[in-house]
This record gives structure tokens, sequence and C-alpha cells, in this order.
């Protein structure tokens, strides 16, 4: 452990840290090793109380200024910024960074898309021909053609389907204009209830183009541009929705049609998966196609050769993060942890290469990686890390990228394998895969598919709502006890949950994503997931697969009897362990599609400022959904349920639901006792 700081030892309860029984275990043997993690470093710097209150501003060279939060209208910015102009800003640079991140993705995915259409990538295929079809037909795209024929003597119009190929040529180019268009709305609009867009349009925030939104946003944010924050909000609220239903969406979708949308599937979460008598390969990112080739690499008879001729008994491969989420859902392979767990991984020593390609990437895995002999490897053009090797991953030629990974993994399980490797031997099952597709046939049957029984048992209150819990798990909190908490307080009430990205592996980790979780659930939740057999929490995927929550929304909508837009439905979502700017841009495609959003950690705005009151109340008044925020997940799932039941009571469906909430007050008393 060369690399291993020498630092002065500090003794800490690791399972304060985390309620990852693995995760502990590896930050106990990372200690004993001299290795340092996220976890030690964010004990020993605590965030810095001005910039964690959104109270600071660095844009220009007249600064930076500091207000203060205790008093924040108490001064201004050099230029004369106010409180409320300075946080809207800094949020609105969280918004435009985390839409650029998806933006990016789904914009790589188009990319890729156009060229297995027109024949010039040959690695990747159209896999999923009906999702393709209706996606098209979705915005509008003709997917079958009229033609005359001749029918007993006379001649009769009929019709056929449209040549797939020429039907995906068209969407390529009408889904670019989620990017590149500077006039217009996006083409997924087409998607949203009409009454939603008509709130859009009433407050001028259809997007146009994701690219325009997210340039105009950064350009008001410019010292001396926008410094009235009900409009910075306003344009937060149009490139959020270009994130949303435009850049998000579309990386969902294309994902989809070329490697197959997901359908439930039972799959291994948590360190166990990883073997020790194979060689152990991990990729930790965001975008499938890395993943999609690696798949295709270890399963090559050669390379499967070459590593049993180093003494392996095969190749494993795994994934992390929200790469790890998206196969996992859609293809069972077994995921080793979220993104706290990710140095931690790297500890047990068992892993030969871990391969990356953009977001959630720690700069600290380099370190971790050396100290142990891991091969860590970078792969996209956009993210390169300093003591990390870069192969770049060629679409045109991928496997010659994944392959060379395969082999460095072969080469390091051969020879530089540590003496001591510890793999924590817990696995947890789960079922993950519930596509907004799949919802249809699961509760209503492969020959009915639609929303309407969902409808239904929202209406008679057995469902009490839906709540969807994503995102981030963050060291600044206990990691993944937030997220447990919290989706087991709102099952318990009734409310169905659906998950993506880290939240989603917190939970597998803790035995939700099972159809036997039922048993947590209320009685009326619990008898809709015993007689359709599905679990009380739903895994739908990776962060960008939030847009397959924003479509089941619309699909409720539309099957009726629950309200006219987004912003009746009693739907809520949260975030109780964000950290990425990412998360900032998805609650806030949440907030502007109608939606209640929660957000544990920490929030980037002062209670008590006009800015906080416009995000918490105003937006609300508006047509729109509104930000929350709490630390604690009881106070969270009860400020989640309270939404729900106004939402209900609006609609005129609070019948069966009136019996007593489980409040705040009956959970103190509890404690005492
Ligand atoms: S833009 Fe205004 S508040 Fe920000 S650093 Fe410059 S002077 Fe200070
Ligand atoms: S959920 Fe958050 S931390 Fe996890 S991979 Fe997605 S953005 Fe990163």
């Amino acid at each position: 452990m060369a690399e291993a700081k020498e630092k002065k030892k500090k003794e800490y309860n690791w399972n304060e840290f985390s309620i990852c029984e693995t995760t502990v275990m590896m930050l106990k043997k990372a200690a004993e090793d001299g290795v340092e993690t996220a976890f030690v470093r964010a004990a020993e710097m605590k965030p810095c109380p001005i910039g964690a209150d959104s109270a600071c501003c660095k844009h220009c060279s007249m600064g930076p200024c500091r207000l203060n939060p205790k008093d924040p209208y108490s001064r201004t910015g050099v230029c004369g910024a106010t409180i409320d102009t300075i946080a809207a800003r800094n949020f609105a640079r969280m918004v435009a960074s985390g839409a650029a991140a998806h933006t990016d993705h789904g914009m790589s995915m188009l990319d890729i898309f156009r060229e297995v259409v027109h024949g010039t990538i040959k690695d990747y295929k159209i896999k999923d021909e009906v999702k393709l079809r209706e996606v098209a037909k979705s915005i509008g795209i003709e997917v079958e053609i009229k033609k005359k024929v001749k029918r007993d003597g006379r001649e009769v119009e009929v019709k056929e389907p449209r040549d797939t190929l020429e039907i995906a040529k068209e969407l390529c180019e009408e889904l670019e204009k989620t990017y590149t268009q500077v006039e217009g709305e996006i083409p997924f609009v087409k998607r949203v209830p009409p009454k939603t867009v008509e709130t859009w349009r009433k407050l001028g925030i259809v997007p146009r183009g994701s690219m325009r939104e997210i340039m105009e946003l950064m350009h008001r944010t410019h010292i001396g541009v926008d410094q009235h924050y009900e409009n910075i909000v306003r344009q937060c609220s149009r490139t959020a929705l270009s994130d949303g239903w435009g850049g998000s969406m579309v990386a969902t979708e294309i994902s989809d049609i070329l490697y197959g949308t997901p359908k439930p599937l039972v799959a291994p979460v948590n360190m166990g998966a990883l073997k020790e008598d194979h060689v152990n390969i991990i990729v930790h990112g965001h975008e499938p196609n890395l993943f999609e080739s690696m798949i295709d690499s270890v399963n090559d008879p050669k390379l499967i050769e070459k590593a049993k001729e180093a003494g392996a008994a095969g190749i494993n491969l795994t994934g992390m993060c929200c790469s790890g989420a998206e196969v996992l859902s859609r293809h069972g392979v077994p995921h080793v942890g979220n993104f706290m767990s990710t140095e931690a991984v790297l500890v047990t020593g068992a892993v030969d290469a871990m391969a990356v390609d953009v977001q959630c990437i720690k700069q600290g895995l380099a370190t971790v990686a050396k100290c142990y002999g891991t091969y860590l490897f970078t792969t996209n053009p956009r993210c390169w890390i300093e003591g990390a090797e870069h192969i770049e991953l060629d679409e045109k030629n991928p496997r010659e990228c994944t392959d060379k990974i395969v082999e460095k993994a072969i080469e390091r399980f051969k020879s530089k394998r540590p003496e001591k490797i510890v793999i924590p031997q817990r696995v947890d099952m789960g079922v993950h895969g519930f596509s907004h597709e799949y919802i249809n046939y699961m509760l209503g049957g492969t020959f009915r598919a639609s929303y309407k029984p969902l409808n239904e048992n929202i209406i008679n209150g057995k469902i009490r709502g839906v709540a969807g819990v994503v995102g981030c798990t963050n060291p600044r909190v206990r990691h993944d006890w937030v997220h447990v908490e919290l989706v087991k307080e709102l099952i318990r009430h009734d409310v169905l949950v659906v998950q993506t990205g880290c939240s989603q592996i917190a939970l597998a980790k803790a035995g939700l994503l099972k159809p036997d979780a039922a048993v947590l659930a209320g009685d009326g939740l619990a008898e809709v997931c015993e007689t359709v057999g599905m679990p009380p929490v739903l895994g739908c995927g990776s962060c960008v697969d939030n847009s397959r929550i924003l479509i089941a929304c619309a699909e409720i909508v539309k099957t009726g009897g629950l309200g006219e837009s987004i912003a009746d439905l009693p739907v809520a979502g949260a975030a109780p362990e964000w950290m990425s700017e990412k998360a900032i841009s998805i609650g806030h495609y949440f907030v502007a599609s109608g939606l209640y959003t929660v957000f544990g950690v920490t929030f980037p705005a002062i209670k008590g400022t006009k800015f906080y009151k416009h995000l918490f109340e105003e937006l609300e008044e508006l047509g729109l959904g509104k930000w929350g925020f709490a630390e604690d997940p009881i106070e969270m799932a009860h400020m989640m349920i309270a939404h729900i039941d106004k939402k209900r009571e609006a609609l005129g469906i609070t019948g069966p639901r009136e019996r007593k909430l489980f409040d705040m007050a009956d959970r103190r008393a509890l404690d005492v006792v």
C-alpha cells in the first residue's frame, strides 16, 4: 500500500457511515490497509456553510462575494446582486450542468442510432422493432403505409407496416430536433398531457431544443444579465424540461430500441457477486454502449479460453452505478453497488479491471485502484482521469477497446493480484426491469395491457398514490439509510414506489425489490402486490430512466379518472440522498412537469428568501409542482403522503383512505417507548 497516505489514525464507527453491510466491511478493511475513501474525506472536511446555503457568487472577478446566510438581505454582492439573484443563478447553473450531462448522453445515443440506421456502425442493431414503432407513432411518424388493392373486383385501401429502416431514419431526424432545434417544441412534447402543455405554453416554458435552452440559461446567469429570480427559474424550468422530456427520454428510448426494452427479471445485487476464482471486471458510469460491447467481449470463447489458461474459472462481469442499473434491468447482469460503494468494492482486491465512461466517477478511484493493483480504464473522450489508463471506445469498432480491457484484466488476474482478497459473501436477489411498457402488461395482462387497473386501484384507494424515489447516495448522510427508511414508510402507507439509479440499488440490498416485501406494505398495496405477484417497489433502471416515470405519469392521465394534468395526480418524487447537479435537473423537471419533489441532505437555497418561497410554494400556484426539503426520511415520507392525500381530495377520491396516519407525533411517542 505504498500509495496510502500517512494520516493520523482516527477511530470511526463505520456503521454510522452506511447501512450497507458489505460497504462497511470494506471501509474497515480500507482503514486497516491505510487507504482513504470518500466517507473519511467527508468526515474530515465539513461543507462550507456559505456555499451549502448557496449564499456566495464567483461569476466575476469583482468577487467572489459572500453574503451572510443568517441575515441574507443584510448585504449584496459588489454588483448589487441580491441573495435571490445569487441563489437563483447558482441553482440555474446546476440545472444547466445536469441537463447538459443527460443531453450529451442522449445525443451520443442518437449519434450511434444514426450510424446504425445508415449502416456505418455494425456492432449494434435495432433490437426492439416494436418499441421503435411505438416511439415513432407517439410523435406522429407514420408506421403504416396505405395501399390500394383489388378485392372481389373492387379497389380497396389497406394499411401495411412501413419499412423499419425508413421509420428509423425519420425517427432519427425528428429526434435530432430535441437537441438542435432553435424554434418550436421538442418532439416528445407530443407525449405530454394537453392540459400540462397548456400550462407550459402559458408560462413560456415549452422547450425549443436542449442546446438552445442550456445556452440561454448559461447566458442569463452571466454577470449583469438576468437579475430577477422568477425569470431565472422560468428558464430553469424550460431547460430542465428539455432534459426530462428531451435528452433523458431520447437516451432511454434509443437504448431500448438498440439493446431491448427491459422486462422484469430476477437478478443479484451486492459485492458477493464478485468471484474470487474468476477474472472480475466492473463497468461503471452511465452510457450503455461500453457495457453492451463488454458483454460481447466477456462471452467471446477466445477470451474465455485465455482467462482459463491464466488459471481463472471464467470471466465475471458486473456493473455499478447507473450503467450497472441499466444492464441489471435490461439483461440481469449482477450489480455490485451504488455510487458510495465504488471505492469500497476495489478494497476487496478482487477487481481485476474497472472500466468507466462518464458521470459519477470519483477521481479517488484512481488512488484506491492503485493501492490494490486494480486496472482503472477510462474509455470516453469526455472523461479522462489522471492515473487511469485511457483506452477509447470507438463505436465503429467497440470490441477493440473492450477486448483490450478484458486482456488486461486477465493479465492482472494471472500475476498482479494482491495476496489477500476479501469478498463479502452477500448477494441480494430482487426483481428489476419495470419499464413503463411493462407496467401496462403487469397490471393489465398481455391481452388487455393498459394502465386502467393501476388507475382503478388508485381510485379505489388500495394504492394511495405513487412515489418516485430516485437518485444518488451521499457520504454527508448515512449511506442507503435515508432511501430505505423513506421507502419503507411510503409502502407501509400504501404508496407504490417506483425507483431508478442508486436508490434502486439501496432498496435491492434492503430486500424490498422482491414480491414478498409486500408484507411490509399497507393492506391495500399488499393486496394488489399479492394479486399481481409484484413487489411494492418497482425498479425501472438508471437516472435517465426517470423519463420512464414521466411517461408513466402521462399514461395515467391519458387513461383517465385521475385528473387532466400531471399536476392533478396523487404522485410525488424524492431524491433523499442526492449529490449531483443532474439530480437538481431531474428534481426540477419533475417539479416543472407538475410533481411535488422532496430532496434530502441539503438544499441550495435559504428558507425565508423570496427565491426559496418561489420554488417551495409559488410554482405550484402557477400550475406546476413544487419543491420540498426534509432531512428525516419519515418526515419526508409524510410530506409526500400529505401531498398525495391533498391531490386525492381534490380529485374527490378520499373515501376509503380516511384512516389515521401514523404521524410524526405518533412516531416520536413510539421512539420514547
Ligand atoms: S457577479 Fe456580482 S455577486 Fe457575483 S461575483 Fe461578480 S460582483 Fe459578486
Ligand atoms: S443515481 Fe446519482 S450517484 Fe447514482 S449513478 Fe445516477 S447520478 Fe450518479
